[in-house]
């Protein structure tokens, strides 16, 4: 049998011009093009179910799937090929099939949680991550992958804040379009080691209240303009071919059926021409919103707010062709969809060559090969931050000692976090042997589990004492299974579970050095944590490489670099808490304050315990002659910020030098601080360097009540440090 991949598309369907294709469908077809199933629907394909099962409950009929035009979250080169030709097949006018999965942060090499990757502020590697998540995917036959998620994030209850980069709507914005660009490249045509990317959710699904997955967003239009859409609109500038909608309701309307936000915002004012998708089942949960009176109602609302592919329910192939009929919805709204949607295969060379990149050789030699697996490491190592240290890190491997490396993470493969379901947790280098791979000499690694993530068994407790009892110092591996963060992965107390506290005040008890190695998806709550450990280091959901990376970082190999991009709560109670918070009318108060009527808690301070941009180093910076060129900024004139950085420590090391500014006073209330522009700087032991930022008008707009996006004039304050923390002013003042 010939090699389906090197064949061409039948003749008469090569390269159709789009419009004439339109117009060969029957209506029914066009209508399947807009829906979206998942694998099991789909002949050819593993475990293949056509309309089987559960997914029968749709009343999907097998003609639909023949003319459907996307399938969701399949993978694997000759499994895609199969599906694929088998389609093709069935399908009258051979119109290919677009694949799409959840390809987030790695394929089968897996890099870092988002939130990790966010905490390296190394935009280049982030791209990089994706080029690498889009080649190892694009072989194994994907076409589009939704990512980035880049919803703006402020509530650690909430699990999905592992997907997200952070707090901060510059910073999230510099890694939307780093994430577009390693996705897509710049020709997403003829680059076929690349996927399409699918920006998500739009819009602010990362404000759901009290931090509950799918719950109420109600944000007004200016702070929706100011903090949660600049990502999205980032991702868009920089090409994003897709966006998927969001589950929440947007100013009283559930995005999927938000005509303001979809055709008004996102077509209309940001002229977004590319394909819209709902997330999952999301059109028909507009009816337990309460937004429609049934199935029909969805389908309309949803075709009218302009989306243009139903996931995974049946709402459109059951309604529209009666809606159409009715003429309650114009046929011109099913060909615009359409054509968005076949436009996009044509981009990506589907009509050509339906296989695109997928090829089962090539698979096996690219994907999880080892320049990929360098590239996770590096990462890893960049993405985890070092929160306190009182001088026990790093871990010296050759001074004949023992280390107890114990907790549910050290040997565990739970390191990959959520969506990670391409990789292999089996492959995952686990802590144990990272670390093992430095010891030397008669160093000697014990390893216990000490408990499981949220039990534990009386020999566990006994094996780890005993561990703890020989050695010199105890590395305690610890955190949040992964399901613990995640969709649906919300958490109301967010401290390490009981079990793990109980771990960590039997092991302090015994007078020696702890270290404390957090595996989680979250700012936590670090009651029982961070007084009882001598250090810390947050690595969050490393990937694949999870256990040379940290041990890298333990033994000093590698200079923690990390910063928080999230702050870190003092409890639950202070959430959301974040570092771009306005001013109140009255004086910040503090828990020991003997006044009363100020902005006060009465049991915590006001700040975060950690706050954004916060990370150690085993090195010191020190940070002196910040100063502006000039105290004035035109409309012409921009100024620079400088300021010299000397690593006053002995191993050379990474400083991530930030610029921060506030606007003393505003049309409307402006955040304490905003994030302007930031510097990654490497030192070596003793080195100084000068540090120039340019500031100039633009950016200082901001969003004003009419949403106009503009400067005052008048006084400001830049800040340049190490840290949003950071206190020492640069006063400065804007003329218009
Ligand atoms: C999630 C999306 C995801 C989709 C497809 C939904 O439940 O919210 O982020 O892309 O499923 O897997």
């Amino acid at each position: 049998m010939s090699d389906p991949t090197k064949q061409t598309h039948r003749d008469s369907k090569k390269n159709p011009s789009l419009n004439e294709l339109i117009r060969q469908m029957t209506l029914d077809e066009k209508i399947a093009q807009l829906v979206q199933l998942a694998v099991p629907f789909y002949e050819g394909a593993e475990g293949d179910g056509l309309i089987t099962g559960p997914m029968a409950s749709l009343g999907i009929t097998e003609e639909t799937v023949h003319n459907s035009g996307s399938v969701l979250g399949m993978a694997g080169a000759a499994e895609t090929i199969n599906v694929q030709r088998t389609h093709l097949e069935n399908n009258r006018l051979g119109i290919p099939l677009l694949m799409m999965a959840d390809i987030v942060h790695g394929f089968k090499t897996i890099f870092p949680v988002p939130l990790a990757i966010g905490c390296s502020w190394d935009p280049e590697l982030a791209e990089k991550s994706a080029e690498i998540a889009a080649k190892e995917a694009s072989v194994s036959g994907v076409h589009v992958t939704y990512a980035p998620m880049v919803d703006l994030v402020r509530d650690p209850r909430w699990g999905r804040v592992v997907e997200s980069t952070g707090e901060d709507p510059y910073l999230n914005s510099v890694f939307a379009r780093a994430f577009v660009r390693g996705f897509q490249g710049t020709d997403l045509a003829n680059d076929t080691d690349r996927v399409a990317a699918c920006v998500k959710h739009f819009a602010a699904y990362g404000a759901a209240e009290a931090g509950r997955d799918y719950n109420t967003v109600d944000l007004s239009e200016r702070q929706m303009h100011e903090f949660y859409l600049p990502a999205y609109k980032a991702a868009l500038d920089e090409g994003c071919e897709m966006v998927m909608t969001a589950f929440n309701t947007v100013d009283g309307v559930p995005a999927t059926g938000n005509s303001k936000l979809m055709r008004k915002l996102l077509r209309e004012e940001w002229g977004f021409d590319g394909i819209l998708i709902s997330d999952w089942g999301a059109v028909k949960e507009l009816i337990a919103h309460g937004i429609a009176a049934d199935e029909k109602e969805a389908a309309l609302k949803a075709i009218k707010a302009g989306v243009d592919i139903e996931m995974m329910t049946s709402c459109y192939v059951k309604n529209l062709s009666e809606l159409i009929e009715n003429k309650e919805v114009n046929e011109s709204l099913i060909d615009e969809a359409v054509m968005r949607i076949l436009t996009l295969k044509q981009k990506l060379g589907l009509f050509e060559n339906p296989y695109r990149a997928a090829d089962p050789e090539r698979e096996r030699e690219i994907v999880f090969c080892d320049e990929h697996r360098t590239s996770a490491r590096e990462l890893a190592v960049k993405s985890c931050v070092l929160l306190k240290n009182e001088g026990v890190l790093p871990l010296n491997g050759n001074s004949d000692r023992k280390i107890a490396l114990i907790g549910p993470f050290a040997r565990s493969g739970d390191v990959l976090g959520p969506w990670s379901w391409t990789g292999s947790k089996e492959d995952a280098i686990k802590l144990d042997d990272g670390m093992r791979k430095k010891l030397s000499g008669s160093s000697e690694l014990l390893v216990a589990d000490g408990c499981g993530i949220e039990t534990t068994t009386m020999e566990q407790w006994q094996e780890a004492l005993a561990s703890a009892q020989s050695a010199d110092t105890i590395v305690l591996a610890l955190g949040e299974h992964s399901d613990m963060s995640g969709e649906a992965g919300c958490r109301a107390d967010i401290r390490l579970p009981e079990v793990q506290l109980e771990l960590i005040r039997k092991i302090k008890s015994l007078g020696k050095p702890v270290v404390v190695v957090l595996f989680n998806g979250r700012p936590l709550d670090l009651h029982g944590v961070y007084d009882e450990a001598d250090a810390i280091l947050e690595a969050w959901y490393p990937g694949s490489e999870a256990g040379d990376a940290v041990a890298d970082l333990l033994f000093g190999d590698a200079n923690p670099s990390g910063r928080l991009t999230m702050s870190f709560p003092y409890s639950v109670g202070q959430v959301p808490v974040y570092y771009n918070a306005y001013n109140t009318g009255r004086p910040q108060g503090a828990p020991d304050a003997q006044v009363r009527y100020v902005s006060q808690y009465l049991d915590i301070p006001n700040e975060p315990f950690l706050p954004f941009g916060f990370g150690l180093s085993y090195s010191s910076f020190e940070y002196e002659g910040a100063k502006l060129s000039s105290d004035v900024i035109t409309m012409e004139e921009s100024i620079k910020v400088s300021v010299t950085i000397t690593n006053k420590g002995n191993l050379a090391g990474e400083e991530t030098v930030q610029l921060y500014v506030r606007d003393i006073t505003g049309e409307v209330v402006r955040p304490v601080k905003e994030l302007k522009d930031f510097r990654k700087v490497a030192l070596q032991p003793g080195e100084s360097r000068e540090i120039e930022f340019t500031l100039d008008e633009k950016q200082l707009r901001y969003y004003h009540s009419d949403l106009s996006h503009d400067s005052d004039a008048g006084a400001f304050v830049a800040f340049v440090g190490p840290n949003s923390k950071t206190n020492a002013e640069l006063p400065f003042k804007l003329v218009k």
